[in-house]
């Protein structure tokens, strides 16, 4: 009889590990995997809900500042859930030990709140597997070279679990979370959303950059770049989840693979620009300085010879660019600044959607047909984006999900689907 035994990295996120009793769930998961002689490195998120609360606890503290505390407080609800976990596999009669960042160590550079890990050194976890101990890890934590605690950003678990499967050469990186897997559209705002089985990395990169939230951006960008082996399982239903592949066959017809959306934009409308050379020039350099990123921009003309400069940036950067907006109107003289939160920016993934005109097509007439203003258009390679009202976001959602020939013909998976969710909520 052979066995082959394979090195697994299982991460769970914060509603897989919301309390006591999911946390013995997912460790029973683990004992399934480690009981075939697999070596397993646990990584674990927050419980449910934690971080946010500690969010606001710094937040309220100093509003809009960064600062190294903030990492220190955010950072803190994953060494309860690393403990718990480790606890949970012992009583299963497992060994195991619990590692925050700075006993792997995960190295990062200094960027609090969004750290990028620049090293991880593998000896430890390696002695761990070498003598039978399970690590479980604490997922969304860094530390810098001078020995302060980051983090990764929302969601950084995912990155925190596809790292450790790159350094450690594992064979698999199970993000194990709430949902079945990666589906056509968050399956909370579209309920007839599919599961998609196989999906490419390039296509993963695109949905989890424009919002898809099941996996952050970052992790699919490393997992790309190292090969790593990515899956996305539910721990509540024992299925088959969605696993990331390098390439994958085009499919017949429409090649559109999801529908993503972001609810974290504000857009900044700049009135009465002068029409001179220069002008984006100051703005977007002024805008680079202070390191808020941009992501559309639009500029308009106006009957006056002036003109309108739209842009998007994240809500989390806006406390931040009100003195910026008020120093740039006394400088170059614009008329008016207006800051609307209430957008949300819906993109439709898919290989070679730029070349194929019947998609733009199909969603503009789409929104038309459903009366929703488009306020901002962007397109590239393989994503085409509008921006409009939120409050028009599931109707817009539902309608492009269904034009686009996305939507589950199987009732019944979706009812099932449908059900377990609202139950989880
Ligand atoms: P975890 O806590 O396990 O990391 P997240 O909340 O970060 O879980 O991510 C899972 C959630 O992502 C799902 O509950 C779902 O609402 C949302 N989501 C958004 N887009 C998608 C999508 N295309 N496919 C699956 N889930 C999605
Ligand atoms: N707990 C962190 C967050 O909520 C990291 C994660 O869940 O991946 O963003
Ligand atoms: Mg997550």
């Amino acid at each position: 009889l052979i066995v082959f035994v394979a090195r697994y990295v299982l991460k769970f996120g914060g509603t897989s590990v919301a309390n006591v009793a999911r946390i013995e769930h997912a460790a029973d998961i683990v004992s399934r995997v480690a009981h075939l002689k697999n070596e397993v490195v646990v990584v674990v998120s927050a419980m449910a809900g934690m971080t946010n609360q500690l969010v606001s606890y710094a937040e309220g503290l100093s509003p809009g500042q960064i600062t190294p505390e903030h990492d220190t407080v955010i950072s803190s609800g994953e060494q309860i859930t690393a403990g718990l976990m480790a606890l949970a596999l012992q009583k299963r009669g497992f060994a195991s030990r619990s590692f925050l960042s700075f006993q792997v160590p995960i190295e990062t550079n200094d960027d609090f709140t969004q750290g990028r890990i620049t090293h991880i050194c593998p000896a430890a976890l390696n002695t761990c597997l070498s003598q039978k101990i399970i690590p479980v890890v604490a997922g969304f934590q860094g530390i810098t070279k001078d020995g302060r605690i980051t983090t990764l950003g929302r969601g950084g678990s995912d990155t925190t679990a596809v790292a450790i499967a790159a350094a450690l050469k594992a064979d698999f990186c199970d993000i194990y979370t709430d949902v079945e897997g990666v589906y056509t559209a968050d399956p909370r705002i579209v309920p007839l959303a599919r599961k998609i089985d196989i999906l490419s990395y390039p296509e993963m990169i695109e949905l989890a950059a424009q919002g898809a939230k099941v996996l952050q951006a970052r992790s699919v960008e490393m997992g790309m770049r190292h090969n790593v082996n990515l899956r996305v399982l539910s721990s509540f239903v024992n299925v088959s989840g969605t696993t990331i592949v390098y390439e994958r066959k085009a499919m017949e017809g429409l090649s559109v693979s999801g529908i993503a959306h972001n609810l974290n934009e504000a857009k900044i409308t700049l009135d009465g620009v002068k029409d001179e050379v220069g002008m984006a020039a100051q703005i977007f350099g002024a805008l680079a300085k202070e390191r808020i990123p941009v992501d559309m921009i639009l500029q308009s003309f106006t009957q006056d010879g002036r003109s309108n400069v739209t842009f998007t940036i994240n809500k989390s950067d806006v406390e931040r660019i009100v003195p910026m907006l008020d120093a740039l109107k006394a400088q170059m003289g614009f008329t008016g600044a207006a800051i609307n939160r209430d957008i949300v920016k819906i993109s439709v993934i898919g290989v070679g959607i730029r070349s194929n005109l019947d998609i733009a097509s199909l969603v503009f007439k789409t929104l038309a047909d459903h009366n929703i203003n488009i306020q901002l258009i962007s397109t590239s390679e393989i994503k085409l984006s509008v921006v409009i009202a939120n409050d028009q976001m599931t109707k817009a959602m539902c309608a492009l999900h269904n034009a686009l020939l996305l939507d589950d013909k199987n009732e019944e998976t979706t009812s099932d689907t449908k059900e377990s969710l609202a139950k989880r909520v």
